[in-house]
């Protein structure tokens, strides 16, 4: 008989011989996980296909990726660049990647030291993390939030601190934060700040200005930055994208996340990156190696095609979805909704105040099954969900055709119910 731990295996085991420690009802669950509920944007699109309705929910374009980017994954398959790249990524991303650092931000990158390839900025996120927190750390997030950032945190062990972004009062203000706000959630215990420009769900792009006093925080705290630039090439209105590790004094306290989902209309290709100083992407390279080995490699190769394409490709980027806001918005503002204008990425918070509904949730129910549009209701881009009570978040990233379906079907909500 096969004996373990002193105990014979196969021995009937009673309850009353147990240790009392496992006659306790045990959950198979952990705690981290009891923190946080199911993503309701991914929720959102499932109801969308359920009833039928618009996807305005999820931010996946509807519309194809660049021809040339389609096939140099294809020629990367056909080629038999099949087997796993090496961990921390393809040479010839990594090397795409820090030339357009240097082009776009004027950031000098060692694409063999700083830069690490994920599974998506999604792992890149979640992976910095995990590499950088320590039990009873706090991350500071600005809310609303990209719903992400919350678990991420509390997976490594962190607690989210929030700081509120407020919206204006007139539809084409900028939605601001207080500055005493911000400086009375950096203490000891802070490790970081995640920084989000340009901003989902907002619309914001943070000015100079704005990352400016953000340095100044993190210096004089010894406070890290971690920015999702997700949205970089996607601006309206003359605005720019400043990066914060462009500041002096933050090359060496930031980890700058990008990927390839949102500039190429490839969110189903899981490619990201960071890219942060030698030690930190160490530790970062570390943690990633572990989770997922690798992103995906016939795609990273195509990424690296991706990244070499001419400025006119980022130009039509911007124009694209500029035309796709001044389509939708006008559709919500006559449908009835407050809108707060969106100066970059490709969402619309909306106010819902005048419909009369109790709260985002039962309008979005209403809007999903009723009226045949699916939105996500501000709460889930909140803490406390009362902040987002009366706030909806529409994605235009979507084809004309999906647009002014879903502004059709817009046309027949009820006010004030
Ligand atoms: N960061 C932000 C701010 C996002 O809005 C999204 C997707 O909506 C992501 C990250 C996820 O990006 P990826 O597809 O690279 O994981």
């Amino acid at each position: 008989m096969e004996v373990r731990d002193g105990k014979a295996c196969g021995d009937p085991v009673t309850l009353t011989s147990m240790p009392e420690i496992l006659t306790q009802s045990k959950s198979f669950l952990s705690s981290k996980v009891a923190h946080f509920t199911e993503s309701v944007i991914r929720e959102m699109t499932r109801q969308a296909m359920q009833y039928g309705a618009v996807n305005l929910a999820q931010g996946f374009p509807d519309f194809p990726a660049p021809r040339e980017i389609k096939e140099a994954a294809q020629e990367a398959i056909a080629g038999d660049i099949n087997q796993y790249a090496i961990t921390w990524g393809a040479k010839n991303l990594r090397d795409a990647i820090a030339r357009q650092m240097q082009e776009w931000q004027g950031i000098t990158v060692d694409p063999e030291r700083e830069l690490t390839v994920c599974c998506g900025s999604t792992e890149a996120i979640v992976s910095t993390l995990l590499a950088v927190c320590n039990a009873g750390d706090e991350v500071i997030i600005f809310e609303p939030f990209y719903e992400n950032y919350g678990p991420d945190s509390i997976i490594s062990g962190a607690r989210p601190r929030f700081v509120k972004l407020r919206p204006p009062e007139a539809p084409e203000g900028e939605w601001t934060f207080d500055s005493r706000e911000l400086r009375s959630a950096f203490h000891n215990n802070a490790k970081a700040i995640v920084v989000n420009t340009p901003n989902n769900p907002t619309g914001k792009v943070f000015t100079r200005a704005e990352l400016e006093l953000i340095r100044d925080l993190c210096v004089e705290f010894n406070v890290l930055a971690i920015t999702d630039e997700i949205y970089e090439h996607i601006l309206y209105d003359g605005t720019k994208h400043v990066s914060i590790a462009s500041l002096d004094g933050m090359r060496e306290r930031t980890v700058t996340i990008n990927g390839m989902s949102k500039t190429y209309a490839v969110t189903g290709w899981r490619v990201g990156w960071t890219v942060a100083p030698p030690e930190i992407t160490n530790a970062i390279r570390k943690v990633h190696d572990f989770l997922t080995v690798g992103a995906p490699a016939p795609l990273q190769e195509a990424g690296a095609t991706a990244l070499s394409l001419p400025p006119s490709y980022y130009q039509q980027l911007a124009e694209g979805y500029r035309r796709r806001r001044d389509r939708l918005v006008p559709a919500l503002i006559k449908a009835g909704f407050r809108c707060f204008r969106p100066r970059g990425a490709y969402y619309v918070m909306t106010d819902i105040t005048g419909f009369g509904f109790p709260d985002d949730v039962a309008f979005t129910q209403y809007l999903v099954k009723e009226i045949g549009v699916a939105a996500v209701p501000g709460s889930s881009f909140y803490n406390d969900p009362r902040d987002g009570a009366q706030q909806v978040r529409f994605a235009f990233c979507k084809r004309d055709e999906t647009l002014d379906e879903a502004a059709r079907r817009l046309g027949g909500l009820r006010h004030g119910s």
